[in-house]
């Protein structure tokens, strides 16, 4: 321990704390004159970039934009405080009886959902199996998928220690099943890339007594995805907050049967000795995504499918008219299931596909799109109604421009 005297003299030599001393450290701190307060336009003080979201859902992006009901509940959930298991159980026996399903949970993402749910399922309620995660020594330490499933994400399961374990076929599924296995994991998104489909799958983990999760993420819309999968069977179902249900970006849903999902509650805060501590939600995010998920079953969603088609029809009208562009509309059969639209053109226009993106990214204002080295692709579902015309002109004038060079 220092004496007080060189206590004094460390401190002295510092000039901020002979502020201090003279009591003047907080205000001349607060009035740092190298760093205004920030307020107004947030993103441009900060000298951000924002754009209209021609796109979809990446959470590079930043997701979703959320409905002012949404961002309302956010407010208004910071004014008070609640004690936040009683908040999660009143929320998750809501959301359970909107979706039908057994219980259910906000997490923190799909990604989250994923994490805690395997970590529900392997633990159980038994608090010595929640410290130990990630140390699985003594308990079920696989994950089965198909092969085709193994996507980046599937991190998320390995978080919780485990093993992953790929099939192909069902009867390599059956012979993998072992005293090692905890679950058995589906990707929707990937559902043609696989052999084995959701049906079939959840009957495999019934007849072997194997909990069955299903990755939904990206999956809404349609709608009938937030109850289709626990209806079928699934024991768990994963959706992202921040995409099609529009709620915020860092939350999720954890869907299905009560006794995994009570054990996977384990492993969240306000406890802490768990491997969730990390991916807590806090009490405005719960309001916000419990109210985006209200106002996503209680939307129009044919008048919505609608508006998005004839978006999408008018960027395509705008664009085929110029010389040498094609245009070929279509719907994801999973994952982002909305109307898209895929641009291309002819060598005749002097442009490549990733020269267009880089043009609408710098433009005023500025446009992102997505698509590889053969065709700029688009959505609307994430665009404010109206944009479609400045996406229209901006592309259309682009590929104008080039052509005539
Ligand atoms: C987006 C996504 C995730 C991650 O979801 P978050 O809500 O961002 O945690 C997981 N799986 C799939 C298939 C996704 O598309």
């Amino acid at each position: 321990m220092l004496s007080r005297r060189s206590l004094l003299k460390h401190f002295s030599s510092i000039p901020l704390i002979s502020g201090f001393v003279g009591g003047n450290l907080l205000t001349s701190l607060s009035k740092s004159p190298s760093v205004p307060p920030i307020a107004g336009d947030l993103f441009k003080e900060l000298g951000l970039r924002t754009f209209i979201n021609a796109a979809g859902t990446y959470t590079s992006m930043t997701g979703s934009l959320m409905p002012p009901e949404v961002t309302s509940a956010i407010a208004y959930g910071a004014t008070e405080f609640v004690n936040l298991d009683e908040l999660h159980d009143k929320v998750g026996e809501r959301i359970a009886r909107l979706l039908k399903c057994e219980y259910a949970t906000v997490t923190s993402g799909a990604f989250g959902a994923m994490t805690i749910g395997l970590a529900g399922v392997i633990s159980g309620k038994d608090s010595a199996a929640v410290e130990q995660i990630p140390n699985l020594e003594g308990l079920k330490n696989e994950v089965i998928l198909q092969e085709s499933h193994n996507i980046v994400y599937t991190h998320a399961l390995r978080n919780v220690g485990v093993d992953i374990v790929t099939v192909k076929t069902r009867e390599e599924l059956e012979n993998a099943i072992g005293d090692r296995t905890a679950m058995l994991w589906f990707l929707n998104a990937n559902t043609d890339e696989g052999e084995i489909k959701q049906r079939e799958f959840v009957e495999v983990g019934k007849k072997f007594n194997v909990p069955t999760f299903i990755d939904c993420a990206a999956d809404v819309p349609p709608v009938e995805n937030l109850f289709k999968f626990t209806e079928m069977g699934f024991d768990l179902v994963a959706f992202s907050g921040g995409k099609g249900i529009r709620g915020p970006q860092s939350a999720g849903l954890l869907l299905g049967k009560r006794e995994y999902i009570e054990a996977a509650r384990m492993h969240t805060p306000p406890r802490g000795n768990n491997i969730g501590r990390g991916m807590k939600v806090n009490k405005e995010e719960v309001l916000g995504m419990l109210v985006a998920l209200e106002m996503y079953l209680s939307k129009d969603h044919e008048k919505e499918w609608k508006m998005w088609e004839d978006q999408i029809k008018l960027i395509s009208d705008s664009v085929s008219a110029v010389q040498g562009v094609k245009t070929e509309i279509h719907v994801p059969k999973y994952a982002n299931h909305v109307p898209s639209l895929k641009v291309s053109w002819s060598d005749d226009i002097p442009i490549t596909p990733p020269e267009v993106r880089e043009q609408l990214r710098n433009g005023h204002p500025s446009i992102e799109t997505v698509g590889g080295r053969e065709s700029v692709n688009i959505t609307t579902w994430m665009m404010t109604p109206g944009l479609e015309y400045t996406v229209a002109r901006r592309l259309t004038e682009i590929l104008e421009e080039a052509s005539k060079s």
